[in-house]
């Protein structure tokens, strides 16, 4: 895999070009910030304006199955990846840097499960792959998800969270500080079902008024997605609501995360009833606007599969910014998680990721060189 967490598609060899993005499809830019890192990204083609495409309609799917687009005057402005790119690329150009030159080292599809400081002040980090690879020694200890710090690890993988047994041993208040504000963060699941269309079908599909559409009233489905990757292929990814991912929390779809690091069985039947409620929604939903016999809704060309984002999106509380640089541990949170100041309600989404990462660069470098952070 490569770099993207929640913005990564899912590629397949079955159907050569099919890439899904089945996690993230699109994200808004509301602040000032935020928005001149995206004109830069767009200008770099990591990134495309959907407002300046076209042919990328937002809106939403009422309940009387009709679709009313939003005001595009009144809405914010909104990305998606670039034509013939999945979401990921955006991560990959962050990776990347502006003038092409290596900005970071990574070490890609490797779980970090054990993590240790050294006794030195202040102390450096270990870093143990799951399968106890060494990963090397680092100065800081930047983390982008709750996981390593989070009492829910006890129940996924058994055993104490890898950075709570670390600070047990470093006797850091502010460290300790840091992860008592952390254990009370929650998530929002929402289960995802991918379907792939060619032919006739593709063409079906793609003829609908929207990219992506939130589906008014209905417990179960709250947003559809429409992908033209090209005339003769459509990808389309139904989004459930938060209570419907709720009710069916024990599904997984067999290639989860879960099922695959945690060893979380998946139940064939029960994921056929998640995906054939999914179904039903969609095809009442779209009764009027999608010319069903030819859009073959229950026959795609690929999929229908399902997957489980068991954190699609934080809930309240999130991390209070306060605690997301720990200057004595050389421990740092960063993502969507962790409050940003400023930019209140951007929490849970790729501007709120955005905008904490760029604050703890900020707040790094100024630790790190000891400039002064008002410059940048
Ligand atoms: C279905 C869905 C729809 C969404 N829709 C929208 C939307 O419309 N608009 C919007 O703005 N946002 C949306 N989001 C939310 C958006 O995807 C996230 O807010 C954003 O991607 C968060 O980025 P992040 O870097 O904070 O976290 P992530 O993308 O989750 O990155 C965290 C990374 O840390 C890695 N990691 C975690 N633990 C370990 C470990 N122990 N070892 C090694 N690596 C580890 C993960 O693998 C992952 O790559 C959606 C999310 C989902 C799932």
């Amino acid at each position: 895999g490569g770099p993207g967490g929640r913005a990564t598609p899912r590629l397949t060899r079955e159907i050569p070009g099919l890439r899904v993005d089945h996690g993230v499809p699109s994200f808004a830019a509301h602040t000032p910030r935020f928005s001149s890192l995206c004109t830069s990204l767009v200008a770099r083609n990591a990134l495309q304006c959907c407002s300046s495409a076209g042919s990328l309609t937002f809106g939403q799917l009422k309940a009387d199955g009709t679709f009313e687009a939003e005001d595009a005057a009144a809405a914010p402005r909104r990305y998606c990846a670039p034509e013939g790119k999945g979401m990921s690329t955006l991560c990959e150009a962050l990776l990347r840097g502006d003038d092409e030159t290596k900005l970071a080292y990574t070490t890609l599809s490797t779980m970090v499960s054990k993590v240790e400081a050294s006794a030195s002040e202040p102390p450096q980090w270990r870093l143990t792959s799951k399968s106890g690879t060494d990963l090397g020694t680092f100065d800081w200890l930047v983390i982008s998800s709750t996981g390593i710090a989070h009492p829910r690890w006890r129940s996924t993988f058994g055993g104490e969270p890898p950075l709570v047994q670390a600070a047990l041993s470093l006797n850091d208040p502010a460290l300790d500080s840091a992860l008592v504000a952390l254990a009370p963060l929650t998530a929002k699941p929402v289960t995802a079902a991918l379907l792939a269309y060619e032919g006739d079908a593709a063409a079906a599909w793609g003829s609908l008024p929207f990219y992506k559409a939130w589906v008014e009233d209905d417990p179960t489905l709250s947003r559809i997605v429409v992908q033209r990757i090209s005339p003769t292929l459509t990808t389309v990814v139904l989004h459930s609501t938060h209570a419907f991912a709720e009710s069916s929390a024990h599904v997984y779809g067999a290639t989860s995360t879960a099922a695959r690091l945690a060893g979380a069985k998946s139940d064939k039947g029960e994921e056929q009833r998640v995906l054939d409620a999914m179904l039903n929604a969609a095809e009442n939903r779209l009764d009027g606007l999608l010319n069903t016999s030819i859009a073959s809704i229950r026959s795609p060309a690929w999929g229908p599969h399902l997957h489980r984002w068991g954190s699609a999106f934080p809930d309240s509380p999130l991390l209070p910014e306060a605690n997301a640089v720990v200057p004595s541990a050389r421990v740092a949170f960063c993502g969507d998680f962790v409050e940003v100041g400023g930019a209140e309600g951007r929490g849970g989404s790729v501007e709120g990721a955005a905008l904490s990462g760029l604050r703890l660069a900020q707040a790094l470098k100024s630790q790190i060189e000891g400039v002064d952070a008002l410059e940048l």
